[in-house]
């Protein structure tokens, strides 16, 4: 047993200090530390721009029940194989539902172009610096389609788990994705998108023979952050889950214009 840390090695290689350190920035009132900001300066900030981004996904909301068109925003980390996926749903669902994209990155329009080689139209929304869409970027690219009734709208957000959480685009749903390579725990790690989002996509099941990940585990630990979550394992490359995903997507489409017609 170490005896300056008691850390079971028979001496010290690093300070106790360094060995035990844990530090908690989201411990305060507001749940987040900016340098410069108190906390109540914090809050009140971040009130004003959700209640301005809430009000537009209001509308937002409203102007796509009233056209009859269905969306879902993709939220996940950068790589987790969104526009893979999506790419493979429009082949799926394109023959019963009319179909749009819009794309957010924070640079290029390189997404925009692997969903318009499916002939389906998208818009590329870029953020510059900025980590998320918000419920304008959504309407102004709105202002660029026009979408028939029975439209499906999708809209990839910008590849970050954390700050989508927060920000409501008018969406029916939130879709978090999640790839078999980004481990176990992701869920506990980032809760807030996994407590915002109503299905959660498991990706890349083809890779699980060469990776010691526990699917089961996945699935565990995102029911306990959102035991309401549904959750499907797809592989855009072998077709495995597809169908039930499109299944999921036809069935909450028709579910969502019917209350929005009534
Ligand atoms: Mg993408
Ligand atoms: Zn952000």
């Amino acid at each position: 047993m170490c005896s300056v840390c008691g850390c079971g090695s028979g001496t010290p290689s690093v300070s106790p200090v360094a060995t035990f350190g844990h530090v908690d920035f989201g411990a305060g009132p507001a749940g987040a530390s900016v340098p410069g900001l108190t906390q109540d300066r914090l809050i009140r900030i971040e009130r004003d721009v959700l209640a301005v981004n809430d009000a537009q996904a209001r509308a937002n909301r409203a102007r796509l029940a009233a056209s009859g068109v269905f969306s879902l925003n993709l939220v996940s980390s950068p790589g987790s194989g969104k526009t893979t996926l999506l790419v493979k749903l429009i082949e799926q669902l394109r023959t019963a539902h009319a179909i749009a994209v819009i794309e957010g990155d924070q640079q290029t329009s390189n997404d925009a172009e692997r969903i318009r080689a499916t002939g389906a139209p998208a818009i590329q929304i870029n953020t510059g610096k900025g980590c998320h869409l918000d419920a304008l970027m959504v309407a102004r690219a709105l202002d660029r389609f026009l979408l028939a009734p029975g439209s499906l709208l999708f809209i990839e957000n910008v590849g970050n788990l954390v700050c989508p959480a927060d920000f409501d685009l008018g969406e029916a749903h939130k879709v978090v994705v999640l790839s078999v390579t980004e481990g176990e725990d992701k869920p506990l790690k980032y809760p807030g998108i996994f407590t915002a989002s109503d299905l959660m996509v498991i990706t890349k099941s083809d890779l699980l023979p060469h990776l010691d990940v526990d699917l089961a585990a996945i699935m565990a630990h995102a029911r306990r952050i959102n035991p309401a979550i549904a959750i499907i394992t797809v592989s855009a490359r072998t077709g495995e889950g597809m169908a039930e995903l499109c299944a999921w997507i036809t069935a909450q489409a028709r579910q969502n214009l019917r209350t929005a017609a009534e």
